[in-house]
């Protein structure tokens, strides 16, 4: 048998020709990462002459030097991307917003000289941080280089949009599974905590942990009716909203008082779905869970159709916050004539409803290519009709911007809170972005109202206004958010550098914490401007990350921190609002324990204040009715005193939660089996046979047990 030709050392032979294969491959990369991270350090050098960084605050300049700051866009995969340059066209290459972005950046100073420039805001101290880059042709066109290069990799498994992968493909992004080291994750839904918190530091995702808390209806409606109380000529920004049931009696009353159409919607719904309109509230149950508004009752009307504006914002950072917003955006119509609400048309869902979910039933729904028809046009040309008919646009758009930014400050503790929580190691780049949906509902003084924000907004692309609005959009935001600053592989290696230390470390040493500074110590070292100077790498990543957002927002707008000096003043007191992260307050029980809790507070008071008198000698009259009162059985005292106050505090039973009561019934049961098995009444009662103090009421109630004594058993021992 030839020996050559059995399968054994066929098999032999691939796996031979396989491992050969894998050592040259293994040979390439080694050789490939001394060149990287010699082109890093030689990159990393000092370079006065080059590099100089400035942090001030807004009112005093201190300039300070930093070791290096690399350019965000240049990364130390140079090579490679040379390399690349040479190779094809196929790149994706930033188009009309984005490179008329990057080239702004370059007009503002010389055509050699880069300024980046940026603000920090941490808490309630805004910082100016300019990056002056001297640069020659080579690296002028290394920073028009987009993101191609960079071997990022994103998984959008978890969406369900198609458009994201194709964009991201054409950025250069690769595809990964979600088990794969990915440096985005693309989701539709939020990810549990687990997720947030195995991240790397080099990973981002496209939500924050906690922004649920304004977008959901009831959530959103809780926390701006709270900023209401704090500020309520700031936050006019909403219709008045009830949630209900707890709020029942402040809707009902408000309705006695005014006669006003309401919108009713489910607490957490969508689409338009379960939503009706009344001017009787008093057709809804007490006990039903619904967000009650009262209805703009006068919108702004194109063509006599109400609408409303889908508003596109950009989140990247919550500490220190960094709002964007698109400047182009949808504008959604209803599709049959506004008419005010009466009893005959409060049911024409197509009237009152501006959204697509609904108005595309309709067969009047209007699909066109032309920017001034249809039931959904672009932000820009709504902006075109308003000039046309004098109104003052960019007034308007301030005010927009205005709304969406008091909306995140109404969460900003939790978003804070949270994000700290989740990402306590994440120093290199914020650890996520989010791209908001911000539903503006405009009336005919041109005010706008939130209505909702979507943490998903849809990015199905119907219609070719979709189109050209979310590709863009889609495009500016992977572009603008900063993965391409953090080193994946220089990340994994300190990371493991950092584990292997922890494990080497004898017990009794300190451990290296790897983040440098916690948020709140972070924020509470910041406001000194110095902070940058001492080379605080969290800080420097910071004004990286700002350098190279200001440098890529492509169509987008900074609103956060306000490009107006005199505003970031206005928002910081917005900042200071109390935190309050729990999901449970101003439910309906919350409100009747803190109601409970009120009242108790004050009976504790009153005893004490009793007490006080009782020590400085009470006066006799209310001495001699204690006296009585002390007479009566406890029983009859006790229910005298809850009638006396159920009649006086028009008390009513709070919210009772179920599995709370299973739970008391189940300790009570325990409690009785324990009485049982340990036979404590069987003890109490011979001891009170024993010394002579068993009354007749005992005897009565427990005839068996006197039965027992009385024939000279011992009702102690368990039979
Ligand atoms: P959903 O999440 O179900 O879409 P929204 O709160 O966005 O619920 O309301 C759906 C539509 O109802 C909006 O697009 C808007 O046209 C209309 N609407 C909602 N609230 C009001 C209001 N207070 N006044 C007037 N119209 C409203």
């Amino acid at each position: 048998m030839n020996l050559k030709n059995s399968k054994f050392y066929k098999r032999i032979q691939e796996l031979r020709h396989l491992s050969k294969e894998k050592i040259r491959k293994d040979r390439e990369q080694r050789s490939r990462v001394t060149r990287i991270i010699d082109m890093a350090l030689s990159e990393r050098r000092p370079n006065p002459a080059s590099d100089e960084e400035r942090v001030s605050s807004p009112t005093s300049k201190i300039p300070f030097t930093q070791k290096s700051l690399p350019s965000p866009c240049c990364r130390s995969k140079r090579i490679k991307s040379k390399k690349k340059a040479h190779q094809s066209d196929g790149d994706y290459r930033p188009k009309a917003g984005q490179a008329a972005a990057c080239s702004s950046v370059k007009l503002a100073t010389s055509e050699t000289d880069t300024k980046h420039e940026g603000f920090i805001q941490l808490n309630q101290k805004c910082f100016r941080v300019a990056c002056i880059r001297r640069q020659d042709a080579a690296l002028v066109q290394e920073e028009e280089r987009s993101i191609s290069d960079s071997k990022s990799t994103i998984c959008v498994s978890n969406s369900r949009y198609a458009m994201i992968g194709k964009i991201s493909k054409a950025l250069g992004y690769k595809l990964v599974k979600e088990s794969k080291l990915w440096n985005i994750l693309w989701s539709d839904s939020f990810p549990g905590v687990e997720l947030f918190k195995n991240m790397k530091r080099f990973q981002q995702i496209n939500h924050f942990p906690g922004m649920i808390e304004i977008c959901r209806k009831d959530l959103l409606s809780r926390n701006l009716n709270r900023m209401q109380k704090f500020y309520p000529h700031d936050y006019k920004i909403f219709p008045k909203t009830w949630m209900l049931p707890a709020d029942y009696g402040d809707a009902m009353n408000y309705a006695l008082n005014h006669r006003r159409t309401f919108i009713l919607k489910p607490d957490s719904g969508a689409q338009g779905r379960g939503i009706w309109l009344t001017n009787d509230l008093k057709t809804i149950g007490p006990h039903e869970r619904l967000i009650c508004q009262t209805y703009v009752h006068r919108p702004l009307l194109i063509d006599g159709y109400k609408f409303d504006l889908r508003v596109y914002t950009l989140v990247t950072s919550v500490d220190p916050l960094r709002i964007f917003v698109y400047n182009e955006g949808l504008a959604r119509f209803a599709t049959n004539k506004y008419v005010e609400p009466t009893p005959g048309n409060a049911n024409d869902l197509y009237m009152h409803l501006t959204n697509y979910s609904v108005n595309k039933r309709n067969s009047q729904y209007e699909m066109c290519d032309n920017d001034d028809c249809g039931s959904k046009r672009k932000l820009s040309a709504i902006n075109n009709w308003m000039r046309r008919h004098n109104y003052n646009v960019e007034e308007f758009w301030s005010n927009v911007d205005d709304v969406i930014i008091k909306t995140v400050l109404s969460a900003w503790p939790v978003l804070k809170h949270n994000y700290h929580a989740c990402f306590p190691g994440h120093d290199k780049i914020q650890a996520c972005f989010e791209i908001l949906g911000f539903d503006i509902l405009v009336d005919w003084k041109l005010k706008p109202y939130i209505l909702e924000v979507n943490h998903s907004p849809s990015f199905h692309t119907n219609e070719q206004v979709d189109r050209e609005v979310k590709r863009p959009l889609i495009r500016d935001t992977l572009t603008l958010v900063s993965t391409v600053l953090a080193d994946k592989k220089q990340i994994m290696r300190e990371d493991r550098k950092r584990v292997k230390q922890r494990l080497l470390k004898s017990k009794g040493e300190t451990l290296q914490r790897p983040r440098l500074l916690s948020g709140t110590s972070r924020v509470e070292a910041s406001p000194n401007p110095n902070a940058g100077a001492t080379g605080d790498p969290e800080i420097d990543s910071l004004a990286q990350q700002i350098a190279w957002e200001e440098s890529h927002m492509g169509n987008f707008r900074r609103i956060m921190p306000p490009p107006d000096p005199a505003k970031i003043n206005y928002y910081s007191r917005f900042y200071g609002q109390t935190n309050q992260v729990s999901i449970f307050a101003e439910t309906a029980a919350s409100k009747k324990r803190e109601d409970l809790a009120r009242k108790m507070r004050i009976q504790i008071e009153e005893k004490k204040a009793k007490q006080m008198q009782m020590l400085n000698g009470r006066p006799k009259r209310e001495a001699r009715v204690k006296r009585l009162s002390t007479m009566l059985p406890r029983a009859v005292r006790e229910k005298n005193r809850i009638h006396l106050y159920r009649l006086q505090e028009h008390w009513t039973p709070g919210f009772i939660s179920e599995a709370e009561e299973r739970l008391r019934h189940t300790w009570l049961q325990m409690r009785t089996e324990a009485i049982r098995n340990m036979k404590i009444a069987e003890n109490v009662f011979s001891t009170l046979y024993e010394t002579g103090n068993l009354t007749n009421t005992d005897m009565v109630v427990y005839p068996h047990l006197y039965h027992n004594v009385q024939n000279g058993h011992d009702i102690k021992v368990t039979a």
